[in-house]
């Protein structure tokens, strides 16, 4: 048997996304055998991260000011605004280097299933942004899935009327595909053969 200790740092990590409990495991032992120099620099990192990151109020990006630096860049398009369902997928559009405006993250996507409604994500706070003008397009950069589908569908009819013109990734992407697991290329090109909304 594990100490209560180790027990307690096993499922910690497990919670982590892909990590199961025995991944988690092998991480522990492994910091265990490493604590004077692995268990300090994640510590260090994770204090830094508990310390210095903020939700940006603009977009919702994580970063270590508000406004955020994507947000705060005077070199970027402000008449181009790109929506994605969470940060992870602002983070992986912005390695692909392609898109030069600023982003809106939902914090999520609708699902009928999971009790997800349009007042659970900021997509009032995305319509306000619109509204605001300034903006010439949106571009729906939600996943391929079924519910990512649905709230690209769905922002589209909110801002009908609006004077903005709604595009959406090309298709290309694979089905069900979830664009933080997408290679740059792809991603690339997805964004550059987008396609108006319809
Ligand atoms: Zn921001």
């Amino acid at each position: 048997m594990a100490s209560t200790e180790i027990e307690s740092l096993t499922q910690a990590l497990s919670r982590l996304p892909g990590l199961g409990p025995r991944s988690a495991r092998r991480a522990v032992l492994w910091l265990i055998k490493r604590r004077e120099t692995s268990l300090v620099q994640l510590l260090g990192a994770l204090e830094a991260v508990r310390e210095g990151l903020v939700e940006c109020a603009t977009c919702g990006n994580v970063d270590t000011r508000n406004p955020c630096g994507i947000c705060a860049d005077a070199k970027r398009d402000p008449r181009s605004l790109c929506v994605v369902e969470d940060v992870a997928d602002l983070w992986a559009l912005d390695r692909a280097r392609l898109f030069t405006g600023r982003y809106h993250v939902l914090g999520g996507r609708l699902s009928a299933l999971d009790g997800v409604r349009p007042e659970d994500l900021t997509i009032p706070a995305l319509i306000e942004r619109v509204a605001a003008g300034g903006i010439d397009e949106v571009v729906l950069a939600m996943n391929a899935t079924l519910e990512g589908q649905t709230t690209a569908h769905y922002i589209a009819e909110r801002l009908e009327g609006y004077p903005v013109r709604i595009t959406q990734l090309a298709h290309g992407l694979p089905v069900g595909g979830e664009l933080d697991y997408l290679d740059e290329g792809t991603l690339a090109q997805a964004l550059r053969a987008r396609r108006p909304m319809g």
